[in-house]
């Protein structure tokens, strides 16, 4: 069975780019009928706060990505990293290393004098026949990997294909500190053999730590899991996406007005393709997500074309599914469940829902339906002009006698422009800016309609 995970470290809020990250291996334990787990690597306890965690959780509930396992936390999985450690070290695959962080530092400046790598030099690595130094008094030891000295790491990347690493380019890594806890890169491996994690799906920037993971993992009697490393998200400027340089939290599209399947749409074709396909719904991107047709070359983020593949989804939803989501923005505006009682909604989100791109703009145009509007001064000065006065007034009076439907209305029109030789825009214009507050719109006797004679001629006759 397919087993994989997300890892994020909770260190403040997740943008779209770390989102894509759980979004391929969520899909792909989706469509293979696996589990698709979440961890959270919070090791790292200056930065790490359970605010992130709620803000991750959040976000991947509410674009319908909850994990089927998790989250489990590396830091409740100490003792269980402390274990593992005694096995290697009984093993014989971690020694005690005691050279000083001043003695490292000196090492690496006479290596980087003589234009080499700094690299840990191995002298407190055991060998048959070798002496080593005597233990020097009053220092807590580090334990370091004993990486294999010759061959090649190799491994199939799903994305970038085999990547081959001569294990003397790679020194003994540092797997628990001087006080015993763990590192990085050794609890990665605990955890993923732990969770039988079949895929690892993550950002190429994890793709250093592989070969040394893979040697942990074959050390531990284990076979590594089958590795795919995601190109990186650029942001607008061509940067890599990030927290600093302005990226903005998942949430904040959720109330922006984005829908969670136009993200996940738009986020599937950020480093994946399924021909042409541009877009595509939930179950689609399940149905057809593979590792094969994930892409190398990095993605770069586009907030526009994020905004139009929103307007696609928008247009596809129903109208009744549609008003739940915009009677939630109206909510934060004052306007009640209680007062869209009338079930207008969805008609209305069906009457303007091909200008909108957001939830956030449909209910713009909603919220004129229940609030008062005020006509911008100048869009009053320009339409509701002098001279269209005694029309306006005769329409007045045919809308408060008619029949109550599109139809009639149009025909009220109708008859006014004929009395008064004018044509539609003359008095369609004035009346979309008394009664709606702009002077586009669509069709005037459908936004009537739906209005109602009372607010219409009420608004009309503010002027
Ligand atoms: N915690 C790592 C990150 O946030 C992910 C590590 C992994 O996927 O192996 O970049």
């Amino acid at each position: 069975q397919v087993r994989t995970r997300f890892a994020p470290s909770p260190t403040g809020f997740i943008h779209l780019g770390n989102i894509r990250s759980a979004l391929y291996p969520w899909a792909f334990a989706r469509s293979q009928g696996g589990v698709f787990i979440l961890r959270i690597e919070d090791t790292d306890l200056e930065r790490s706060t359970q605010a992130a965690v709620d803000v991750i959780l959040e976000s991947m509930h509410w674009l319908g990505m909850d994990p089927d396992e998790g989250p489990y936390y590396q830091m409740q999985r100490m003792p269980r990293y402390k274990e593992v450690l005694a096995q290697l070290q009984a093993a014989g695959h971690v020694y005690p290393c005691y050279m000083s962080v001043a003695e490292l530092d000196a090492l690496r400046e006479k290596q980087l004098a003589a234009k080499q790598k700094p690299r840990y030099d191995g002298t407190w690595r055991p060998e048959p026949g070798k002496v080593l130094p005597p233990i020097p008094p009053g220092v807590q030891p580090v334990l370091r990997f004993k990486n294999p000295h010759s061959g090649v790491v190799a491994w199939d990347d799903k994305v970038k294909g085999r990547i081959e690493i001569r294990n003397e380019e790679l020194d003994d890594l540092v797997v628990a500190r001087p006080d015993g806890t763990p590192t990085y890169n050794f609890c990665v491996v605990v955890d993923d053999i732990d969770m039988r994690i079949t895929h690892v799906i993550r950002g190429d920037d994890h793709v250093n730590n592989t070969p040394r993971q893979i040697n942990i993992f074959r050390a531990l009697g284990h076979e590594p899991p089958i590795y795919a490393h995601l190109p990186t998200v650029l942001n607008e400027r061509g940067e890599k996406m990030s927290k600093r340089n302005g990226a903005k939290p998942v949430t904040q599209y959720r109330d922006e007005g984005y829908l969670p399947d136009a993200i996940i749409n738009y986020l599937a074709r950020l480093g994946w393709s399924h021909g042409d396909d541009e877009i595509f719904t939930r179950e689609q991107f399940l149905q057809w997500f593979d590792l094969e047709h994930l892409s190398r070359s990095a993605a770069q983020f586009d907030e526009a074309k994020l905004r139009w593949v929103n307007a696609q989804h928008l247009k596809a939803m129903a109208d009744e599914a549609l008003a739940e989501l915009v009677a939630e923005q109206l909510a934060k505006r004052g306007i009640a469940p209680a007062d869209l009682a009338d079930g207008r909604l969805p008609r209305i989100c069906a009457l303007f829902k091909d200008r909108c791109d957001t939830t956030v703009a449909l209910a713009d145009w909603a919220f004129r339906f229940y609030a008062d509007v005020i006509p911008a001064e100048s869009d009053r000065a320009q339409h509701v002009i002098e001279a269209i006065e005694p029309a306006l007034e005769d329409l007045v009076q045919a809308l408060a006698a008619c029949a109550w439907n599109k139809e009639a209305i149009g025909a009220a029109f109708k008859q006014v422009l004929a009395r008064h030789g004018l044509k539609m825009p003359q008095l369609a214009m004035p009346v979309r800016v008394l009664t709606m507050g702009v002077a586009h719109t669509p069709s005037v006797d459908a936004v009537l309609e739906l209005l109602g004679r009372e607010k219409v001629l009420a608004r009309l006759k503010n002027r």
